[in-house]
């Protein structure tokens, strides 16, 4: 199975074009979509899971037209979106019915066995008489995996699941979805580097509506190794290094901004090098449309 997306564009009608030729191949397992604020992500997701068009390109799953048959592709999705409003008086167990009633799960009991199972992969049995607007955001978030995966989806997009989650629900939350990776396409968009590097098998790293990098994590650091330095500057110092360098990111520690930087030639000995990481990656390939240390 694989979603193959080709020359996708969109402008919206402000002029903003949030969707500039976007090609890219999504394979089974788990896809990261890195890409900061605005780069287009969510236009994305929303044109997969069939709920905005596009003004041009085509995206295929698995013999699919998904922008013309989009009845076939809503059979096979689960879409938990970045807004993921709750009733909040709605009990977990109910809402989940509900939802499994609307995906066309017609028999009451296939029903409770499913919204009974779903509830406990997620860890939310024992608090399925809980009103959602009592939910912590983990459990929201978890909710929503579990609604997603209601009708054994054949690709599932998570839009950002992770922000304003602490670590251990984090931590939980990638579990939940590394489990689901397996036979399925998971796409993740996210603007975190670390949960494209916990997670996922292929990436791609989109920028003001374009792919700039896609491949596997590891393709990524190959791109970078060998040209990553580190070094601790004063903080006043920084427009200076910026004018002479190539500089990726910076990092405050101890007081003292640590800079990235980029180089194809060796620099000197009060330059650290560093074995470049999947942030690097992210910043230097995103340095080629925006500045990565202002945005
Ligand atoms: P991301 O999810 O990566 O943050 P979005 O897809 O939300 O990016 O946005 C891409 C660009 O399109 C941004 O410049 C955003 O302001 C703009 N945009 C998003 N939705 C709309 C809309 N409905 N109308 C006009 N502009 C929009």
């Amino acid at each position: 199975m694989e979603l193959l997306i080709k020359n996708l564009s969109k402008t919206y009608s402000n002029g903003v074009k949030a969707l500039n030729d976007i090609s890219l191949t999504i394979p089974q397992g788990m896809f990261g979509l890195l890409g900061p604020n605005g780069a287009g992500k969510s236009t994305l997701m929303r044109t997969i899971a069939t709920l905005q068009d596009a003004d041009s390109g085509s995206i295929q799953l698995d013999g699919i037209d998904v922008l013309k048959d989009k009845q076939s592709v809503r059979e096979r999705l689960g879409y938990l979106p970045q807004d993921f409003g709750l009733y909040p008086r709605i009990n977990a167990e109910t809402m989940l019915d509900h939802i499994a009633q609307m995906k066309g799960i017609g028999s009451k009991s296939d029903r409770k066995e499913l919204v009974a199972s779903l509830l406990q992969k997620v860890n939310l049995f024992k608090d399925r008489k809980k009103g959602l607007g009592t939910f912590s955001g983990g459990m929201r978030q978890r909710f929503g995996i579990a609604q997603a995966l209601v009708g054994n989806p054949s690709l599932i997009i998570v839009d950002e699941p992770t922000a304003g989650l602490d670590p251990s629900e984090r931590n939980r939350f990638y579990n939940l979805l590394s489990e689901i990776g397996e036979n399925t396409i998971v796409i993740l968009s996210t603007h975190i580097v670390e949960d494209v590097n916990t997670l996922c098998s292929n990436m791609a790293i989109i920028c003001s509506g374009e792919v700039l990098m896609q491949g596997k994590p590891k393709d990524g650091l190959a791109m970078v190794q060998g040209k990553i330095y580190q070094k601790a500057i004063e903080k006043s110092e920084l427009d200076h290094y910026r004018k002479d360098y190539h500089v990726i990111s910076t990092k405050l520690i101890g007081g003292k901004l640590s800079l990235r930087i980029e180089s194809e030639e060796r620099l000197g000995n009060d330059f650290e090098p560093v074995a470049g990481d999947l942030e690097d990656v992210y910043f230097s390939v995103i340095s080629k449309k925006v500045d990565p240390i202002t945005i």
